[in-house]
């Protein structure tokens, strides 16, 4: 279904400190059935009201995203997840007290004071308590739990300012609020905490290591093996699509960092002898190793919050950019390093092994 073309409305607000005016006009929209994007500390997300399943319903709509791919329902306490889950077991509630607000998504048992468009049918919920001051007042102000997946066209990178969700979802969508760039840039853990013991189903923000502390032992889901792109069937729906991708193709090379910068420069002389055009996707300490193709530096080797913040925005500078392929650094998949991997595994057509 295509969306009907709508007026979207731009509205500037202080990340730190939001104008109580533009939080109230924006929550009168999200109660009415409007849709409203709004930064987090993650990714900027697309909020509905998640009690109306004709608004959720939109959502998919604007998005062009999945029916099957269920959406994260956004509260404000711990006391609203309390009301529309089916059950909190006891280790939920310790990570919660632990991680909230914070990137961390607890899928529970769900309930049917949510409508069924919020799981896309399935029996569980996945809810999250976001950290950042407009996300928070919004969702206070609307007074009900917003159902919100990231602020993006389906399939494409998720949006890290406003001018992405703009250039994505213009005409789509009721609001753009724009509180400045999301913090971390990449998107939350999703955990299935409705087992004894809980499973990473996305790696993002919070670590497992994290998660061990509070809830001993954790587990990854199959789908995140070393170097799986979703094989067999993912229990996150989501992970089966694939995702965060730039327009032009992308090769991702992984393995040790000296055999990882000599193989991209061999790929890159191979594309070009064959009158292709190369980007390079790679860390400020290799911007000058690839001659004169483009290279769009992520962030620095030692250092994955800065590679998880600029990831996505190198990702979309490469669209428009001119290049047929996209040769992108591995990153080590260690602490916030394993969201990372995961994203640019999502993201890449191809995975090369450099050692
Ligand atoms: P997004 O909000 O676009 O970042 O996507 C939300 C992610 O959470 C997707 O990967 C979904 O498949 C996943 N998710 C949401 N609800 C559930 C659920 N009930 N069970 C498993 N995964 C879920
Ligand atoms: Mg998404």
């Amino acid at each position: 279904m295509t969306p009907e073309t709508k007026r979207t409305a731009f509205w500037r607000v202080d990340g730190s400190c939001p104008d109580p005016e533009i939080i109230r006009r924006a929550g009168s929209v999200l109660r009415r059935g409007g849709l409203v994007a709004f930064p987090t500390e993650t990714v900027y997300g697309l909020g509905a009201n998640a009690l109306d399943g004709r608004a959720v319903e939109s959502i998919f709509t604007a998005k062009g995203r999945p029916r099957d791919n269920p959406l994260i329902v956004h509260i404000a306490g711990i006391e609203m997840v309390c009301r529309y889950a089916g059950f909190v077991p006891e280790k939920a509630r310790r990570l919660m007290e632990r991680f909230w607000p914070g990137p961390l998504t607890l899928v529970l048992p769900g309930s049917d004071k949510i409508p069924k468009e919020v799981s896309a049918g399935l029996s569980s919920l996945a809810f999250r308590m976001p950290d950042h001051p407009v996300a928070l007042a919004l969702i206070r102000e609307a007074g009900v739990p917003v159902a919100a997946p990231s602020a993006n066209l389906s399939g494409k990178p998720s949006p890290t300012t406003a001018r992405h969700v703009y250039s994505d979802l213009n005409g789509r969508i009721d609001v753009i609020l724009d509180g400045g760039p999301a913090g971390m840039g990449v998107e939350s853990t999703v955990l299935d905490a409705t087992g004894d013991v809980p499973v990473v189903l996305r790696p993002g923000g919070v670590t497992p290591d994290q998660i061990r502390e509070t809830a001993g032992a954790v587990v990854l889901d199959k789908s995140l093996a070393d170097g799986a792109t979703a094989p067999g069937r993912p229990r996150s729906p989501g992970m089966k699509y694939r995702h965060y991708a730039p327009s032009a193709p992308m090769v991702l090379v992984e393995g040790d960092r000296a055999r990882v910068v000599e193989e991209i420069r061999k790929l890159a002389a191979g594309y070009a002898g064959r009158g292709k055009r190369v980007g390079v996707l790679c860390r400020e300490e290799s911007r000058d190793a690839y001659g004169g193709v483009l290279t769009v530096p992520a962030g620095a080797v030692c250092d994955h919050a800065s590679v998880a913040a600029s990831l996505y925005d190198a990702l979309r500078r490469f669209d428009g950019s001119g290049v047929d392929v996209i040769l992108a650094e591995g990153v080590d998949p260690r602490g916030l390093g394993l969201a990372v991997a995961n994203r640019l595994r999502r993201a890449a057509g191809r995975i090369v092994k450099a050692d």
